[in-house]
């Protein structure tokens, strides 16, 4: 894959397509600002070089059209600032491709950053608008994408926009070439014992990137809401847990392709459960066998901590995708937290994807005792699904 690397760029107009899309708490404040600083090393490149930088990103869901503050990237721009310890301020457009962007982008002197709003304030963006990229492609003479979280989005600044760029004017930016190089190491050459661990909600986000996975792994830890699904297909009553019933033949599939491959199985053998979900109830510490009709199992329980601990043990090279309860609550959040510290003291190479596991493996503390936090869920799976993301694929067209 073609880099910023090997590009010439010094002195000219760069657009990078980044991923700011950052948690925000309800006062506003950026409460994990990795995507931004895995950013800086693009960022700073392009400043090192005297380039004209114009950088862009989409945050969460605005209805477009409707510029609503709470979806704006200024406190972005403020963070960013903040980060790469520069003297200049860094412009913030009040618009994507309207007047004052075009106007600050105009002023753009070398070394000077200007950042785009929210790039979903247009309705071309997730529509893949052929002429609403063609207006942000205006902005610069080389596209950088590096966005490794919205890659796997066919979306315009993603996708329509590399159309107006040559292959001598187009590549991919550090954080991108990082991410796609590491998850295709490992997946290539693993160092065996390979482990997945896989939670979160469903059996159905999950299923393709399972299904390659047991071909590659030797053993598979499940945990979170889709060990229920699992469950009831060996037949077990799991009362109110999260079930998807359209799956348990595929749920069943999967366990007997693990067989057959010699690939080691483990689900919890007990839960946390209560009779609602809440953090403000009963709970019942159960064996699996054990869950109450109307009870939902709302988090691993200890028995299956240990046992995942010692399937852990020897592990070296271990991915994990996927919260192992309801880790939001701090009732439910304990299988979570100590599966992080599990993974972290081991002496595996440990890669952590989705932005749910990232966020599980920050409150614990144990970020940097991971080898490697993928910085984008959907994109990661899709390498897991041995998939090619239209991002890249855009950039090699
Ligand atoms: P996903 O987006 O599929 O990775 O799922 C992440 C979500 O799964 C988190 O919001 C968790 O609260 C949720 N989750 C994990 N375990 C359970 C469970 N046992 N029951 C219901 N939801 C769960």
């Amino acid at each position: 894959m073609k880099t910023i690397k090997d590009l010439d760029i010094d002195g000219k107009r760069v657009f990078i397509r980044c991923d700011f899309n950052v948690p925000k708490d309800e006062f506003g404040n950026i409460t994990d600002d990795r995507r931004i600083r895995e950013a800086l090393a693009t960022i700073r490149y392009c400043i090192d070089r005297e380039c004209k930088i114009v950088l862009a990103s989409h945050y969460e869901r605005p209805e477009p059209g409707k510029y609503e503050e709470r979806f704006s990237l200024k406190p972005v721009a403020k963070r960013l600032h903040t980060l790469l310890k520069i003297k200049n301020e860094i412009l913030m457009a009040e618009d994507v491709v309207g007047e004052d962007a075009k106007s600050k982008a105009d002023s753009l002197e070398s070394g000077d950053i200007l950042l785009l709003e929210n790039l979903r304030y247009e309705a071309g963006e997730t529509n893949n608008d052929e002429s609403f990229a063609k207006e942000l492609a205006s902005f610069a003479d080389v596209y950088i994408n590096d966005a490794f979280g919205a890659c796997h989005r066919k979306h315009a600044s993603i996708d329509a926009i590399t159309q107006f760029f040559d292959a001598a004017h187009k590549a991919a930016g550090f954080l991108m070439a990082k991410e796609i190089n590491f998850f295709s190491k490992m997946l290539e050459e693993p160092i065996r014992p390979f482990v997945a661990v896989v939670g979160g909600s469903k059996v159905s986000g999950k299923l393709q990137a399972m299904i390659k996975l047991v071909d590659k792994v030797d053993k598979i830890i499940i945990g979170g809401g889709m060990a229920f699904t699992f469950l009831k297909a060996l037949g077990y009553e799991v009362g109110n847990s999260l079930v998807e019933d359209d799956l348990l033949a595929e749920a069943e599939e999967i366990m007997q392709k693990a067989k057959a491959r010699g690939v080691k199985f483990y689900l919890p053998v007990d839960v946390v459960a209560a009779a609602e979900f809440s953090e403000n109830t009963t709970v019942k510490y159960l064996p699996v066998q054990e869950i109450p009709e109307g009870w939902m199992g709302l988090d691993i329980g200890p028995a299956s901590i240990r046992l995942f601990r010692e399937a852990l043990n020897d592990a070296k090279t271990i991915i994990w995708n996927g919260p192992m309860g309801v880790y939001e609550m701090d009732r439910y959040s304990k299988g979570s937290t100590m599966m992080s510290n599990i993974i972290a003291q081991t002496h595996a190479t440990t890669v952590v994807g989705g932005g749910d596991t990232a966020d599980v493996v920050n409150r614990a503390g144990d970020i940097d005792e991971m080898t490697f936090v993928s910085t984008g869920g959907g994109a990661s799976l899709k390498l897991l699904e041995g998939e090619r993301l239209p991002g890249v694929v855009a950039l090699q067209a």
